[in-house]
Parts: structure tokens; sequence; C-alpha cells
């Protein structure tokens, strides 16, 4: 029987967050297992045989406005301050994304450009940013017609195939994360603090990990080693509705069929990413190399085919927000409150579309209303 005051049940950012936090300010044991080979969850990386670093899960790239976990991870890593660019190919043409001001003179003409310009600019205000779904509210006639391009050329297909879904059947946030952005920032986040850890996500999580009092066990399978760990504490990680043997049923997941491609060519395309709403099965496809701005006379690409999530056949890796599924995973959060010292946590835990600064932000509200 192993003996531990803190379980933590996945190796991924909010499990790594927590036992570094509990570790150090706390000074308790933990344990921490996954029962993958790696840490890191979905943002492990690694370099492959060109020197190149591979996000394993697809491309994770870094930014907070919190002071906090910007200098809690700077402990742990240097950063390459990679500002991310995301470019998708509009009939034929590469346009910045989100869809902003220099998006509009892309693909219209620059009187046509102009002139919805003005009306976006007159109805919204500057540095404005408007969700899709509320854009296509207008009543202006132009403005309207602007809205319905964009939602077809940009949201629909793409979203169809990320989820299965029109953008509608979605939890608004769910596109309304890439707002169309009055702006002639490119950018395709705005936070304060962005970049990509210089020697790789792995390698900080290695050193967020390395304290005396925490031991990690990979290749262990949580629903077999229970019964042989005997804790004060547990932080749950994983998908809260198999914890509860899905006694109110399964809630739905997308997830990926990441498919990587080395090129024999410097580089393969203008952007760390590009997305491909209308073209393809794929929703798009990653340069690595990029990231670190990392020299090689190859590159490495990854495909994205988005998948509904089948256990045993691939990972959990997108919640699918909506009302039923927010419904079901009510009542298993119900039932989580009624076990003392046992915390949900994380996408999974949580059943939310978080980034990696909310999870972070999750993992770090729920130490500090534990360490009281
Ligand atoms: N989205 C879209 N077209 C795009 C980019 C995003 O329709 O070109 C929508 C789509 O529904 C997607 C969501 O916005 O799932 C969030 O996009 P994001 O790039 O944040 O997805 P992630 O990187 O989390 O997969």
């Amino acid at each position: 029987m192993y003996v531990v005051k803190n379980l933590i049940v996945g190796c991924g950012l909010s499990g790594i967050v927590m036992a570094n936090r509990i570790a150090n300010e706390l000074d308790q044991e933990v344990l921490i297992i996954d029962s993958k080979d790696h840490i890191g969850g979905t943002c492990f990386d690694y370099k492959d045989v060109n020197g190149i670093t591979v996000h394993k899960y697809g491309p994770h790239i870094f930014r907070t406005n919190s002071e906090r976990i910007w200098h809690l991870l700077s402990k742990y890593t240097d950063w390459y301050p990679f500002m991310h660019r995301v470019l998708g190919i509009i009939d034929g043409i590469e346009v910045p994304i989100p869809f902003n001001l220099n998006s509009l003179y892309k693909v219209f003409p620059p009187q046509k450009a102009k002139e919805l310009e003005i009306k976006l600019i007159k109805e919204f205000g500057f540095n404005k940013k408007i969700p899709i779904l509320e854009l296509r509210k207008t009543e202006d006639r132009d403005l309207n017609f602007l809205a319905e391009y964009i939602y077809n050329k940009v949201f629909l297909g793409y979203t169809l195939k990320q989820w299965g879904f029109t953008p509608e059947q979605l939890d608004p946030s769910v596109t309304g994360s890439v707002p169309v952005y009055i702006s002639k920032d490119d950018r395709y986040f705005q936070e304060k603090y962005q970049g990509i850890p210089s020697e790789g996500y792995t390698k900080m999580f290695e050193k967020m990990l390395d304290h005396p009092k925490i031991k990690v066990l990979l290749n262990t399978d949580y629903s077999k080693a229970k019964d042989t760990i005997n804790y004060e504490r547990l932080f749950y990680t994983g998908a809260i509705e198999e914890f509860f043997n899905y006694k109110f049923g399964k809630l739905p997941y997308r997830s990926l069929d990441l498919q990587f491609r080395t090129y024999d060519t410097n580089r393969f395309q203008n952007a760390a990413v590009v997305n491909y709403p209308e073209n393809y099965d794929f929703t798009r496809i990653t340069e690595y190399k990029y990231f670190l701005n990392e020299k090689s006379e190859k590159t490495v690409l990854s495909f994205e085919y988005p998948q509904d999530f089948e256990e045993g056949k691939n990972d959990r890796i997108y919640p699918i927000l909506n009302k039923e599924n927010q419904a079901i995973y009510d009542r298993y959060l119900e039932e989580a409150k009624k076990l003392p010292n046992v915390y949900f946590l994380g996408r999974l835990g949580a059943y939310r579309y978080y980034d990696m600064n909310r999870t972070i932000a999750g993992a770090l509200e729920l130490f500090d209303s534990i360490k009281k």
C-alpha cells in the first residue's frame, strides 16, 4: 500500500501546477500519476530527428495577462517571444485570422473594403472585438453582407469540421474566442505576455516537478492503482464521468487525428498555423519550426483531422460545450461536492474548453482555496 498525503491523477498542466504549488508552498508530499508514458498531458512536446520541437497534440502558444502566472512559469523557463499570427485560406487567398481590417482589404476591392471599414467603425467602434454570432445580428445591409461572408467563409466550414456542429449549436464562447477584430492588429492573441518556453513545454514541466516531495509515476492507470494508494486528498484531472463510472451517462468530446509529415523543404507556409475553413477535411496545418525559430533543411508539419472521441481509440481533447452536455456535467459536479477532499480540475475535470492560461488559473484558484 502506497501512503501519500496528496494524490494527483493526471500529469498534465493542471496536475503539474497543483503538484508544484503543494510541494513548494505547503512543503507536503505529492504523488502524481498518469496513464501515459510521458508528462505534460496534451501540452507535451519533444525534439524530433531534425531538431525541430514538435507539439505532439497540436499547437500550443502560451499567453496570459496574469502577472502571477507569467512569473510562476518564468521561474522554470525562459521564453522565446513568439507572437502568434494565423492565416486562413479564403477563396484561395491567405487572409489574417481573426478576420480584421487587414483581412477586409485582402478579400474585397479597395473601394468596397473602405466602405465596410467605415461602417464597421461607425457601428461598433475602432479596436472592438465582435463575435461572429453578434455581427450576424446587425441590421445594416452592407454589414449583414459582410457578416454572412465571414460566417460562411471563416466559421461555418471550420466549425463543422472541428466540432461536427454549426456555430449556433455550440456555446457562443466557442466561436466567440476568435471574434472579428475591428483593428489592424493581426495577432491571434492580444495578451500582455505571449511566448513559447525556449526549451519546450516538457523541459519546463520537468523543472516544475523537480522537487524532493514530488514523485511521478507514469504508465499508471488510476482505475487499476487506486486500491493500492492511500491518500488524504485527491486531485483528479481526468474525465469526471469516468471517475463516477458514467452513472449519469457519457460526456461527449472531440478528438484529433494529427498526421505529422516531414517535407524536404526549408519553409512550407507563411505562418506557424494556416487554417483551411473551406478546403480539405483537415482544419489546419501547423509548421512547428516557427515557434522557436528553429533552423533545419527540413520542416515538420501536422495536419489536423478532428473526429469524435472514442474510448480506447483516441484521447479526449475538446469538451463539446452546449446546454445538454453542461446539464450532464452539472449532475456529476453535484455528486463531486459530496466527496470531501476530492477535487476536480483541468479541462476534463471541469469539462471546460480551457486554454493553458485558464487551466493554470483554475489550478491556482483551487490551490488558494485549499491552502487556508
Ligand atoms: N474558428 C473558425 N474558423 C477559424 C478559426 C476558429 O471557425 O478560422 C472557430 C472554430 O469553431 C474553433 C473555434 O473558433 O473551434 C476556436 O478556435 P481556436 O483557434 O481557438 O481553436 P483551438 O486552437 O483551441 O483548437
